[in-house]
């Protein structure tokens, strides 16, 4: 989705992946998979200091859990991992966002994190079912679903207009 938006992209799987970037994306996956991962490669310190920096970063799903208080504790957000249920309460929605024109972004929600809990400095773009899924906190955009897996480029348009 990036490359179609015409940016350059890169794997991060170790810090010295992080230099030089000029934003991130924490993609969809499994949280606690990422978590044995970051640990093993010493990630979190240096995923922090990127945050710290101000650089952009978009969580999605499990992205988005790895942004909150519990784990990287970059956003000032609660996630509440698997909060619509097993996988077979996947599902897809209309999600209406603020910052997106248009018509709803079709969100594709894959054993999908809600936000149960948020700071002041987050705000919350999206619902569904009076859930927030989408937040912002300075330059960190959160989304609880995929967005990645569709043909709607806007949310990662949006994401790469962040960029300083
Ligand atoms: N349920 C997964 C987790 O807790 C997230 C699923 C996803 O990223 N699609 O990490």
């Amino acid at each position: 989705m990036l490359q179609a938006l015409g940016a350059r992209t890169r794997e991060v799987r170790v810090p010295a992946d992080l230099d030089d970037l000029d934003a991130l994306v924490i993609p969809g996956g499994e949280s606690t998979t990422m978590t044995l991962g970051i640990a093993r490669e010493g990630l979190a310190e240096p995923l922090r200091a990127f945050a710290a920096q101000g650089t952009p970063i978009l969580g999605s799903c499990a992205g988005l859990i790895m942004l909150d208080r519990a784990h990287l504790d970059v956003m000032d957000i609660r996630a509440e991992r698997n909060a619509f249920g097993r996988q077979i309460r996947s599902f897809e929605a209309d999600v209406p966002m603020r910052g997106i024109d248009g018509p709803p972004l079709r969100g594709i929600f894959i054993r999908a994190p809600w936000i149960a809990e948020h700071g002041p400095e987050v705000e919350i773009l999206a619902q569904v079912d009076g859930h927030p899924v989408a937040a912002r906190q300075g330059r960190l955009l959160a989304v609880a679903f995929h967005a990645e897996l569709g043909q709607d480029e806007r949310l990662h348009r949006l994401f790469l207009d962040s960029l300083p």
